[in-house]
């Protein structure tokens, strides 16, 4: 059965006035576990960071956000475990009550002080920001403004708000300028990620800030994926462009190069303290748990005192996408460690992971409905603890792999 006929028969079901119809039908999930190539939901055996084991096969790891590689630190490792026995397990309640300790506090001010913002305020996690963040700022009188490869977070959020969704090409800042003069003037807040989950590609934000600034939008950069990355000493997207000052608002996450959970919005203070008392995401859930927020702040802390990290992270990243590209590989617009390779049809998306699996290496698909029908990609990482030598391995598996699957000559 093709994808589009699996696609068709559970839209059939969905006409059923049962609402589990629909879950009984042949789905597409049910599909690749018969036919033995399911890619989600595998459990590791372990993670050492730039290597891990599953299925009791060693594999070189090329599909995580572990982007610094300090989830094994020894000082973030060691300041989680000071965290639990100073403070227990978890903080059982919202920051607004019983879930705020000395620690969130810390690092909040050690995140402003890093991204040269106010303040700053910590979140359980980067998804429950950008609801908080976005449904807290636009009312029923104004509008979420996103690009169209945002995050599934911002898109979320924007849902959640009570205002207007309007949606620009990516990356395309003459479209955003007809997308804002066609609001006519009604307040809007441009939300963009600094670079791309997917496809690795950076916002082109001097050209954003500047429609934004022409039409008094305010903006917003999810910096999930440059926090750690680009930019002076790791400080993300802004800095990259120089334009720390003219981002109004900036989140990321604690989930990637900060080797914890959590996230961040950092901005002028008022803004911060407005998010603080209306962002229902942060106030109706328990707040992040002590052992998160001291690993995320001795994260912080081996950023700050190693940004070399960053250069070799970048540097490991280019020999990454040159060495992809150079096999005959597409890896799209990619400019940073995050390197797709575009696959196109589903199955043999899938068919290419599990191979490069079994030969030992780790990698991500993202197949329809996370992007188009027929534009499966696998995502790759590599990250600061790699050595040239994983990214040989990995280079040299990707060749044997890739031509047996007729992706590269
Ligand atoms: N924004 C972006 C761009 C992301 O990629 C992610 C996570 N993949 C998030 C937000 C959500 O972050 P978290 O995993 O901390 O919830």
């Amino acid at each position: 059965m093709t994808i589009e006929a699996l696609v068709r028969a559970r839209e059939e079901a969905v006409a059923s006035r049962d609402i589990f119809a629909k879950v009984y039908g042949l789905t597409l999930v049910d599909r690749a576990r018969d036919i033995g190539v399911y890619p989600f939901f595998q459990p590791l055996d372990n993670n050492d960071g730039p290597e891990a084991q599953i299925n009791g096969r060693r594999v070189l790891m090329f599909g995580s956000n572990n982007y610094l590689g300090l989830t094994r630190h020894p000082h973030v490792v060691e300041a989680a475990r000071a965290a639990i026995t100073r403070y227990g397990t978890s903080m059982t309640g919202s920051r607004l009550l019983n879930g705020t300790t000395h620690l969130h506090e810390e690092l909040e001010a050690r995140i402003a002080r890093f991204l040269r913002k106010e303040r700053a305020l910590v979140f359980t996690t980067g998804y429950q920001t950008n609801l908080g963040i976005i449904s807290s700022l636009v009312d029923k009188r104004s509008a979420a403004v996103v690009d169209k490869a945002d995050h599934a977070s911002i898109y979320d959020g924007a849902t959640l708000a009570e205002g207007e969704i309007a949606r620009f090409r990516h990356n395309d800042a003459n479209h955003l300028d007809k997308v804002l003069t066609r609001l006519g003037g009604k307040p809007a807040l441009v939300i963009v990620d600094g670079v791309y989950s997917m496809g690795g590609d950076i916002a082109p934000l001097p050209e954003i800030v500047e429609v934004c600034r022409r039409h008094e939008a305010r903006l917003l950069v999810d910096d999930a994926h440059g926090l750690g990355v680009l930019g002076e000493g790791g400080r993300g997207t802004a800095s990259h462009f120089g334009l720390e000052d003219e981002c109004d608002l900036v989140m990321g996450t604690f989930s990637k190069s900060l080797a914890s959970i959590g996230g961040f919005v950092a901005g002028p203070a008022k803004v911060i303290d407005w998010i603080q008392h209306y962002a229902r995401s942060m106030l109706f859930s328990a707040s992040l748990p002590p052992a998160s927020v001291a690993s995320a702040l001795a994260a912080l802390e081996v950023l700050e005192q190693a940004p070399e990290m960053v250069d070799r992270l970048r540097r490991l990243g280019d020999m990454w996408r040159n060495g992809l590209r150079s096999l005959g590989f597409d890896t799209g617009q990619s400019q940073t460690p995050i390197v797709p390779v575009f696959v196109g049809d589903e199955y043999t998306t899938v068919m290419f992971w599990k191979a490069l699996i079994e030969e030992g290496v780790y990698t991500n698909t993202a197949i329809y409905p996370a992007v188009n029908m027929k534009e499966a990609i696998l995502r790759t990482s590599c990250m600061a603890t790699h050595t040239e030598e994983h990214i040989e391995r990995a280079l040299e598996i990707f060749k044997t792999v890739g031509r047996r699957y007729g992706l590269i000559p």
